[in-house]
């Protein structure tokens, strides 16, 4: 692996979104643990905090920049406008510089100390990938645990994938899974099932997720539902074929009932079955609808994709451009 004097051995990369009330807390829980890390030749591994800035509009970016002036290792990537979770993992591990990659939420419901464990587990066992395992969801909402393991089971049955259910995004990577990951030209791609499908050799360590330290959370239910679109659309192709055998068997219905319709008509049975054609009316027109946005799904995104545009933009990276952050004194 390269190594030179000033290139980290560890990137952590967070992405935050409106995490004012949060940041500090990580910052001080975050900070001893990177600070203690010792490499194999005992001294203290050269690491970076990938801060990315996701267009938060709270005080966010002002106290990234406070915290940078007493920590060197912190360093500040800021989008323009608010890109989303995992986009702002995808550009804070384009940035990141290091051997190894981490990457955890803001809010301290992945502990830093793991860290540490998944390093080591890295280098002992010589994989590319350590998946931080949530051992015990106690801590989410109920109502979190129960849509989360209904929306993974869907997933692992349509993408045939066994997608590790309880990992997340709390994940550290070699340089090299990193590589890959960043030629992968996807738009909407969600990393957690991009990331098992690349081959790598990796292993996993357990962790008890813990509630958010402070703050709300920034995962309404919209934009969960969205994540589940987007996680099943970009690994599946069964909902189009579902489509087509929705197709097939009502036209076969179709054809029953129109011979159905004909020898009513022969026999003189031509008034009663107002019922029945309306529950055909409305159950083709359901059908329709429902393949019809099935093939909107995948239809708008290879458009984002023909289209090509920029998933994230780059505001300011504090490494390069800091004399151009807006807090540059
Ligand atoms: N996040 C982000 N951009 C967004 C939404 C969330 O960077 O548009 C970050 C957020 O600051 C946090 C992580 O993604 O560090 C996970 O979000 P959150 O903890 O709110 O999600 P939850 O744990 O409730 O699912
Ligand atoms: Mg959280």
């Amino acid at each position: 692996m390269t190594s030179s004097p000033t290139h980290p051995e560890l990137s952590v990369v967070i992405p935050m979104y409106n995490e004012e009330k949060v940041l500090p807390l990580l910052v001080e829980r975050l900070r001893p643990v990177l600070d203690g890390l010792r490499s194999t030749d005992g001294l203290p591994t050269r690491y970076e905090v990938v801060a990315v800035d996701d267009g938060s509009r709270d005080l966010t970016a002002a106290l990234l920049h406070r915290f940078r002036r007493e920590w060197p290792q912190l360093r500040v990537v800021r989008l323009r406008a608010n890109a989303g979770h995992q986009a702002a993992i995808s550009a804070g591990i384009r940035a990141a510089d290091g051997d190894y990659v981490v990457t955890l939420d803001a809010d301290l419901q992945d502990p830093p100390e793991v860290i540490e464990a998944m390093l080591a587990v890295a280098k002992r066992d010589q994989v590319d990938v350590v998946y931080g395992v949530r051992a015990d969801r106690s801590t989410d909402t109920w109502f979190k645990r129960t849509t989360a393991s209904a929306f993974y089971a869907v997933q692992s049955k349509l993408s045939g994938m066994d997608t590790a259910g309880n990992a997340g995004d709390f994940r550290m990577m070699s340089r090299a899974t990193v590589e890959a990951i960043n030629q992968i030209p996807e738009h909407n791609r969600v990393l957690r099932f991009v990331v098992p499908t690349l081959g790598f050799p990796s292993a996993h360590v357990e962790y008890k997720r813990e509630s958010r330290a402070a703050g709300d959370s920034k995962y309404p239910l919209t934009k969960m539902i969205l994540l589940s679109l987007d996680s099943i659309v970009s690994t599946s192709q069964k909902p189009l074929r579902w489509a087509t055998w929705l197709g097939v068997g009502g036209f076969f219905a179709a054809m029953l009932f129109l011979v159905y319709a004909l020898i009513g008509r022969l026999t003189g049975h031509t008034v009663t079955g107002w019922a029945s054609t309306l529950a055909v009316i409305a159950l083709f027109g359901g059908f329709q609808l429902l393949c019809l946005g099935i093939l909107g799904e995948y239809l708008g995104r290879m458009y984002l994709f023909l289209q090509d545009r920029p998933t994230y933009y780059i505001a300011y990276d504090s490494k390069t451009d800091s004399d151009h952050s807006p807090w540059a004194q």
